[in-house]
């Protein structure tokens, strides 16, 4: 997993590898936490993503530390040179977010079901020249997550990325979030110059099926991978189930294949 090719588009700013790989934990939980898991990742990874507003389905689970954490990522970049991504879920998120010079900003999928709050994040961004990342929405509503991605365009930012995350189900699967891959592909060809990104930690919901899924998506042809990073994974205060270590997150790599890449 390490030849270069030309992204055209922001990717290629990056200097990315292909694949693009964001990683880092769920939330942000210390100071000492996101500076351990970056210097584990740094070097491998081009951006380090941690939570800080973290939207939850239902009350008293862990909703982030908030703002503080930006002091903390700032530190991150200043060690270790690794772009920053944060999720965003209000105007106000927005504008800290740029008041601290966060590189990748994403817009969950919990914001993405709602247009309102989509366009409110738009309007705080507009124009902006960060990358903004929007996730399919928790329910299989390619029309919902299409909505999100053209409000963004008509709020004139132009280095938008798609993350595939799953999709809610009722049923019983193997799988935290069904990945539905059929609507990663009609939102790609809808908006084929948009980077496309899977998230196969949200999409399994555990550790052991992240680099399966990983797999399928680069087989999908899909651009990057934004995978959960946690050095002690099972004490995280979110998502514990899924993250996997650094090291596990260098081994998925190492054996992670781009195959057919000209088809
Ligand atoms: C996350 O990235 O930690 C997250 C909450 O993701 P999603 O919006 O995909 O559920
Ligand atoms: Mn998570």
């Amino acid at each position: 997993m390490n030849n270069k090719v030309s992204f055209n588009n922001w990717l290629t700013d990056l200097n990315a590898e292909q694949p693009f790989v964001i990683a880092g934990p769920c939330s942000a939980e210390t100071p000492e936490q996101v500076l351990e898991i970056a210097h584990a990742i740094k070097g491998n990874v081009s951006v380090f993503r941690a939570g800080i507003w973290k939207p939850r389905t239902r009350p008293g689970g862990f909703e982030g530390v908030g703002a503080i954490g930006l002091k903390w990522l700032q530190q991150v970049k200043k060690e270790t040179g690794m772009l920053l991504a944060i999720e965003v879920a209000t105007a106000e998120h927005v504008r800290l977010a740029l008041e601290y010079d966060i590189d990748v900003l994403w817009i969950g999928a919990r914001t993405t079901v709602n247009p309102f709050a989509v366009q409110e994040i738009a309007d705080a961004l507009q124009n902006t020249h960060k990358v903004v990342l929007i996730k399919n929405p928790v329910n299989p509503d390619l029309s919902l997550w299409i909505g999100g991605v053209e409000r963004l365009q008509n709020a004139g930012i132009k280095k938008l990325g798609l993350v595939h995350r799953g999709f809610s189900t009722y049923e019983k699967t193997n799988y935290r979030n069904v990945p539905e891959w059929q609507i990663a592909i009609d939102i790609k060809e809808k908006f084929p110059h948009i980077p496309l990104i899977c998230d196969p930690s949200h999409i399994t919901g555990n550790r052991n099926k992240v680099e399966e899924v990983a797999q399928q998506a680069l087989d999908l042809h899909f651009d990057g991978l934004m995978i959960e990073t946690h050095t002690h994974p099972d004490e995280a205060w979110s998502d514990a189930a899924q993250q996997v270590t650094p090291e596990q997150l260098l081994d998925i790599m190492g054996r992670l294949q781009i195959r057919d890449v000209n088809q």
